[in-house]
Formats: structure tokens, sequence, C-alpha cells
């Protein structure tokens, strides 16, 4: 049964005689000293034919050893299919627990859920439920696809629960059923392994070139280049919304997400900021039991680990923030080795961390976790049953925000999309029948906005707080959520310091981990209230089907002189766009427009029978119920009233687009992927290229030109003066380049010159001031990185979780008395829409909430259109949500261009301040980015 095979290990022990006259190696883990164990069951290594830690495994070879294992284990051991990934693997959940549990699996799962609903079952029948079943125990492994350790130590887990006899082992069977989620990422993690596996030796070296994945290769990300463990909010990417409806299905009151590789392990507690709508004690009071279990265990092993520091607990994306407020204790675990660091690693003391005993202490850290799950077992149910009906009763009586309501006026499909979103986390949403009022209702658009009488019409989505997942609607839908006084303050007190820091003196760093506003309504762009009052609704709970018919759009018959589709949600433009991709020819209003006896607003599209082919009545009849727009049939050219009508002199036609997008070492992967995805759920192709491809004459062939956000100093040194000219040339001669957040700051480079905006605070910026004694720091943006590393943001050397790779790469705060930037970590601004170019049709509104990231603000263009701007007297706060530093953000940010168009010779460059579709979570920018798309060619 145990046929270890020696090559692997024979390769890495010469290896290791090589290096150890510099370097210690820690002792190696045995992983089978809890037995007895049933010889029946095959230890992985029998079927991987590499001892542990030895060699990367592969997604088909761990199919193999969990297959092998569970028909060896029937008894304890059921495997479920959850649903494949974007590259048709398929994503699975093994249940182990005692032959008893197993032999009731089903009664066990229905009886836990009946926990998570007060409403339906008494205290007294949840502690008849507490009494009689096992806790569900939910260890997810390898989210982040690089950080291998994770992926191997699931096996040694899942042979551990399936063969051993010891008592612990039982005791955690009998009173758990514990869910291995086999694989949260399996696409980036083969994308790591097949070119780990085939380039590695084993070198410790930090800069042997298995250390470095390749551009296309970085396995961390998902399929699209999403980070998963930022996703459970926007649930955007197949993986997530797999790994969510399993997880809704189980119920689970203990949830671990097991990653890889800062210097030491990591586990909880948390550091500050905790997110306010954790339930407290409990949280704390498990954490901390949870937390000093373990360091026990690994004190016993001489391990070292580390609590709270740099790890929070405040974004709700994550996967351990997402079962935490689904009444789990979720906690990540972050083991110190392999992933990047591979099967050796040179620490900075020149000791050597290794991929096995990286594995060695998430096997120890799980379970220990779930013996001390097994053992409270009754305490954690009821735990989980109490944070259900306590947060009820906090609803009722405590809370100030009762309900929310969410206008579907200005995006039907959206808000559509963002109600399914919720359903898929259980939250019931009421679609109002007829109107309603409130006495105290408080606007989204504004940080702690009056209350005021308002009325809401038929039609509009109401979400009470007043049921049993409370705690999770007020985590992602509350317009703003505060973090811990002592963080801020302390965080503040570093932002002074560093002001009257020199500009050659080391400034301090930030303790922000993530972005700081997400609220729903506002990354989606919708119009939103809360309220204070519950007053009756009249209507009925949305479901599946209803918000399925919803989301469909309406084609109004077959037009005998043009179809008019007005531009009234963000799926609109991408319908169109597929249309001029099909070769149909379609034309925009940019005056009102008159037509099918009715005014509609400019932008909106006319599509002429007499210039396209009969295939036209089908193809868009066909988008109307794929993309939910809205045709209506017009059979007559003359306009009632006004000067543009079907045949107008003011109905521009539209252009064909041909659309290439930069995939290259510059190029921020989740921007890229975010813009990839979106694109792709809307059906519209694009070619990706490299650098070298562009300098080489691939434009030719294309008529748009997308570069995802990325460092500007190094798309400086990719292009180079060569590329910049090439760049120049495409837009003068027509074409349309689109650049985003970091792209934009290269464009707007001195040397670049692809725009006459500038960034604040930067070398070029001439506004700046004359006291300008720390340029330095004011132009690091626009250097290339000093290191020495192949990505630099996304690899630092032991620290892949430390650095969130979103946050931006001008942390560097200036001592120059508030005139440059300081970046945000993420908040939710108020910008102001210039209704009169066509880069806002679509937007018939004047605000817009709109995500910022970065300390990228840019002056107004001189020669070009500022499409979307912040106010320069704002007369209110243009913060709208999160953070900002107090004396520097609004006043830099305020007179300030969000989305600028630079007319180029024949064509434009149009710059994003920031990520159009940030984690496919941001959408407030669709139709600007789409139109920008849409129009080239045309104005
Ligand atoms: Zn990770």
């Amino acid at each position: 049964m145990i046929t270890l095979r020696y090559v692997h290990a024979a390769a890495a022990l010469c290896l290791l005689l090589a290096f150890s006259i510099f370097s210690q190696q820690e002792q190696k883990f045995d992983f089978y000293t809890r037995g007895e164990y049933r010889p029946n069951v095959p230890r992985p290594q029998s079927i991987l034919r590499y001892d542990v830690g030895d060699f990367h495994t592969t997604y088909a070879q761990m199919e193999q050893v969990i297959n092998a294992i569970a028909s060896a284990a029937p008894d304890r051991v059921k495997i479920f299919d959850i649903g494949e990934t974007n590259e048709h693997r398929m994503q699975h959940l093994v249940a182990i627990s005692s032959p008893e549990n197993m032999a009731r699996l089903d009664e066990i799962r229905t009886n836990i859920g009946r926990l998570a609903d007060p409403r339906k079952t008494s205290p007294a029948e949840a502690q008849q439920i507490i009494q009689n079943n096992p806790s569900i125990a939910w260890m997810a492994y390898t989210i982040h696809g690089n950080e291998s350790a994770s992926f191997e130590a699931m096996m040694q887990v899942m042979y551990q629960l399936a063969a051993s006899n010891e008592p612990e082992t039982l005791n955690i069977l009998k009173n758990t059923v514990v869910l291995l989620l086999t694989g949260e990422n399996p696409d980036g993690h083969e994308r790591f392994v097949t070119f780990y596996n085939s380039i590695a030796v084993g070198d410790p070296n930090r800069n042997a070139y298995e250390h470095r994945e390749p551009w296309a290769i970085f396995g961390r990300y998902s399929h699209f280049r999403f980070d998963l463990n930022r996703d459970t909010l926007a649930q955007s990417q197949k993986e997530t919304q797999n790994m969510q409806a399993a997880f809704m299905d189980w119920h689970p009151q203990l949830s671990i997400d097991h990653h890889g590789q800062p210097s030491q392990m990591f586990f909880p507690p948390d550091s500050l900021p905790i997110n306010p709508n954790l339930p407290q004690p409990a949280f704390d009071k498990w954490n901390s039991r949870y937390g000093r279990a373990n360091a026990a265990a690994f004190d016993a092993n001489h391990w070292d680990y580390y609590v709270r520091d740099i790890y929070d607990a405040f974004y709700p994306g994550y996967w351990d923030m997402y079962p935490s407020l689904n009444g789990a204790i979720g906690m990540t675990y972050e083991t110190d080795g392999g992933g990047f660091k591979g099967i050796r690693w040179t620490r900075d003391d020149g000791t050597i961390v290794t991929l096995r005993s990286a594995i060695a202490k998430h096997y120890v850290a799980g379970l220990t976790a779930l013996s001390i799950t097994a053992q409270n077992k009754n305490e954690r149910l009821k735990d989980y049953y109490d944070f259900h009906a306590n947060a009820m009763r906090d609803a009722a009586n405590t809370w100030k925000i009762k309900r929310v309501v969410i206008s579907p006026a200005k995006d039907p499909v959206k808000a559509a999309e963002l109600v399914e979103l919720l359903r898929r986390s259980n939250i019931e949403v009421k679609i109002a029948s007829e109107g309603f009022n409130s006495k105290v209702a408080h606007s989204y658009m504004e940080k702690n906005a009056p209350a005021a009488a308002r009325s809401f019409p038929a039609g509009s989505y109401v979400i009470d707080l007043d049921q049993p997942q409370a705690v999770l609607i007020k985590a992602i839908l509350e317009q703003d959520t505060p973090q811990d006084k002592a963080f801020v303050d302390d965080n503040m007190a570093r932002f002074r310091r560093n002001q009257m820091r020199g500009s050659g003196q080391t400034k301090e760093d930030f303790g922000f981990y993530d972005i700081t506003a997400w609220s729903l309504p506002l990354a989606f762009g919708l119009d939103a209230w809360w309220t204070e009052d519950v007053s009756p609704v009249n209507g009925a709970m949305a479901t599946a089907e209803s918000v399925a018919a919803l989301k469909r759009g309406n084609y109004g018959g077959r037009a005998s002189v043009a179809y008019i589709i007005p531009y009234d949600s963000d799926s609109t433009g991408p319908a169109m766009i597929r249309l001029l991709l099909q070769g149909y020819r379609i034309a925009v209003a940019t005056k009102p427009l008159n037509a099918a006896g009715k005014n509609w607003p400019r932008g909106t599209f006319v599509i002429r029978i007499s210039r396209n082919p009969d295939t036209l009545h089908d193809a868009v009849a066909k988008l109307a119920n794929d993309l939910g727009i809205r045709v209506i049939a017009a059979n007559s050219g003359f306009p009632d009233e006004g000067d543009t009508g079907i045949g107008g002199e003011s109905v521009n036609s539209l252009r064909m687009p041909k659309i290439a997008m930069v995939a290259d070492d510059a190029v921020d992967q989740t921007s890229y992927g975010s813009i990839w995805w979106t694109l792709d759920r809307y059906g519209i192709p694009f070619t990706a290229l490299s650098v070298s491809a562009i300098r080489g004459g691939a434009l030719k062939d294309f008529n748009v030109l997308i570069l995802p956000d990325g460092s500007a100093g190094r798309y400086m040194a990719l292009f180079g003066a060569g590329g910049v000219s090439t760049l120049k040339s495409f837009a003068s001669e027509g074409g349309t380049i689109i650049t985003a957040r970091g792209a934009s700051v290269f464009a707007a480079l001195k040397d670049v010159n692809l725009t006459s905006s500038r960034l604040v605070g930067s070398d070029a910026d001439d506004e700046k001031g004359k006291a300008d004694d720390d340029k330095a720091a004011a132009s690091a943006a626009a250097k290339p990185s000093p290191s020495p590393s192949a990505t630099p943001i996304e690899q630092p050397d032991d620290l892949t979780e430390g650095v969130a790779p979103s946050l931006p790469p001008i942390a560097s705060p200036s001592a120059d008395n508030n005139k440059v930037p300081v970046a945000l970590p993420g908040s939710i601004m108020r910008a102001t829409v210039d209704r009169t170019t066509y880069l806002t049709y679509g937007l018939e509104q004047n605000e817009l909430p709109v995500l910022l990231a970065s300390g990228y603000f840019f002056r107004y263009s001189k020669e070009g259109n500022n499409a979307i701007v912040f106010d320069a007297k704002p007369r209110r706060p243009l913060t709208i949500s999160g953070f900002t530093w107090e004396g520097n953000t609004e006043k830099l940010l305020a007179g300030t261009a969000y989305v600028i168009d630079e007319p180029t010779g024949n064509g434009h460059v149009i710059l994003f301040a920031e990520e159009p579709f940030f984690r496919g979570l941001f959408r407030s920018t669709t139709r600007p980015f789409m139109n920008s798309i849409l129009f080239n060619g045309t104005f």
C-alpha cells in the first residue's frame, strides 16, 4: 500500500547536501504519527510516486488521490461535484465524517440548515438539533492557485481523516462533518504547477528562475485573472458561484481558507480594523480560542508564527469574511513556504523553508481547528443559531438602518443582476407592486445624508434587514462601514508624521489592507436609499423566475422604417457593439430625437431597415432577449416635433470596432482580467497583443486599443520612444486608445504626451505650486520601479498576502504640505457628468459614484474634453463612502478629471483615472467605457 519512490527524494537530498553547509533546514515532519491507520486506505504518496513536498501535484493527480481514498473508505468519505471552472475542471467538495453521520448526511445538512433561520426554529427545537447533530467544518484549499502548500496539505488532511483510528481523529469524525474543498482555483493552480514542475530543480536561491512566474502564468488568479479571494461581494466568477452555492447548502460553523506565503505562518486573531458587523464578543472569543490552540500546537513543534499584525477582517469580499458574515467562524491560514518559494527557499537569515514544512504547518493547524470544533461542538452550534437570532433582534430593535430600497430606473438589467447576487446568499428581496413611502429615508449619494420623507414607485426592490441574513445584508449594502477609531487615529498620526519628514527620510507605511468602500448599490452605480422606518409594502418576494423576467428585454415587433433603441442599460452599448461586429449598420442620435411618436434623449440608437439586410430583425430580437435591451419599432420617419428624426443630419453612423488589448509585463493582471471578463460576458471578442507585436506593426488590423492598468514606468520601458510614436500615429490616423489608471499615468507623462492632462503633484504639473521641495516623491509614479524582481507588485519576496496587489504603488506620502495626493486605499467619490459629450451617452444624470483607489488625480485636459470630473468647488463633500486623507484628498481632488477624451488627429486617447471594472464589482463607468469603443471613429 505504501509505495515510496526515491528518485525525487534522492534529487532533493543532493540539493540539500549542496546547500547545507550554509543553511539550516527545518526537521522533516512525519505526517504518519497519528494512527493506527486502516491499511486498506492508500496514502497519497502511493498514488503520486513522490514524498510529501518533493514535487508539485497537478489537479488530475490530486483527483486520482481523492478518488482512491474515497473508494477505499466509503464508510467515511463521499465526494460531491459542485461545478466546473472556466477551463472545465470539476470542483469537488469531499465530505468526511463518522460512518454513523455519513449514513444520515442529508438529514444532518437539513437540520443544521434549520439553525440558520430562527423564524422557523424555536430555541427549544434548536437545542434538540444542537444535541443530536455534528457541526459542519468547511476547509477550503488553494484559492490562490500558486499557494501550493495549501493544495498538497489537503490530501494529507483527507488521508488522516479517512484512514486514522486515533481517538482524537475519531472524535473529530463523530462531532463534525468535515468538508474539504479540494481546489478553490484549479485553473490558476494548474498554470503554476505546470510552469514550476517544468523548470524547477528545488533551488533555494531567491533569484532562481523557478521563483518567478511569467506574466501569462501567474497562478494566483483564476482563468479570467480574478483574485477569487476578493470576489464574494461581486460573485462574478463561476468558481465563486460554485463554492458559494455549496457553502449556502451546508451552513458551516467553521471555515478555514488555506493560503501562503508570508515570512512566518499566520493564523487569527486578526489585526484592526475589524468589521463592526461581525458579532461580538462571539467573533473574538472563537478567534482567540482557535488561535491559542494553534499556538500551543506550533509551540510544541518549535515553529514560528504570528497573529494580528497585518491581516485584518474588514473588507467583506474575502473567503474568511463571507463565512463569518454568514455565522461561521471564518479564518485565513497563511503558511510560510511553497508557491513562489517553490520546494526550497532561503529566508532572510539564510535558513531554508521547504514546501514540506509549509504543508506540515497547514496540516497541524487544520487538524487543531477541527479538534477545537469537535470538542466545543455544542457551543459552536449554539453560537451559530444565536448569530442569526441576535441579528434579527438587533435589526428590529437597535440598528438605525431598517430597510434598503434599490431603484431599477437607471438600469433594469443591472438592478436585476444585483438582486440575483443577493438571492444567492439567501437574502430575501421584495419587488414592490405599488408605491410606498418612508418618513426617514437617506440617499446613498451622501455620507451621513440627512433624513427626508420620500415616496418610492412600484417596481422598487425592497430589502428589509429584519431577516436571518441581517448581518450580511448590513455588511454589503450599508452606505458606509466605519473603521475602528484606534485604527483611523493611528493611520492619521502616521500621515502627519510623514508630512514632517524630509524627502530623504523613509516614510511610514499605512495599515490599510484593502479598499474601504464597497456598498453594492454604489459600486453598481444604482440609485438607492436606506430608511429608518418600515412602512408596509405590497408585492412579492423576488424569485429566480421573476428576476430573470425583469432582465429580459423587449422586442416591440417588426419595424418597417427603423428600430429605435434607447440607451437605458449598461448592456445596450455592448448589444450595439455586437450588432456592428455582425456587420449591421447602426447610427446614433447626437441630439434629442423624435421617433415612433416619442422624444428620446441624445445617445439613442437608430437602426434603419433600408441600410441593413433582412436578417436584422432576428438579430435585434435575439439581442433584446439575450442582453435585456428595449427595442422599439418605428414605422414612419416623420418626427412629430423637433429638429431630429430618424433621417436627421444629427443621426451619425457608427463604425465597426476592431478591438485589441495589451497583454504584457507592464499590465496589471486583475485589470486585464476584469476588462476581459466584462467583454466576454457581453460576447465581445478582442485580440490580446504584446507590446513588441504593437511595435512591430500589429495595430494595422485594429481601430481600438485598450491599455489596462499597469506600471507607468514599465509601460514606458516596454514601449520606448519608438513605441510611443507608434501609439501616436495610431491615434492620429483615427484609432482610439483607451487607458486605465496606471496606463493613464503613462499617457500623461511628459515624454509620452498622449494627453494634455498632467498628474496632480508630478514634476510636469504646472499648477503644483512653487514651494516644491519634494519632487522625487511626487514623480515616483512616473518612474520605473527600482525593484529587480520580475513582478515586483505581485511577488514581493516574502509576502504575497501582505501587500494587496490592488494597493497603489505610489504609497509614499510627501512632505509637501498636501500638494501631492496621498494614495487612497479605495473610496467611493462623487463625480460630475458632462452631459454634452458622446462618452456620457446613456448617463442621464448629473452625478456618478466612482471608485478611487490611488493617488492618481488628473488635471483637466487643456485641449480635450473632460467628460467626468470632480467639481472644482463642490457644494457637498466629494467623499461618498470610505476613508480619505483629511486635508489632502478632497483639497487636491477638487477640479480634476476622472474620464478624459483627448482628440488626437483623426482619433482619440481616452483616459480613465481608475479601473473601469475593478474586480467585476464597480460598474458605474460601464457606459463611458463601452462608448469609447462604440463611437470610435464617429466623433
Ligand atoms: Zn493567498
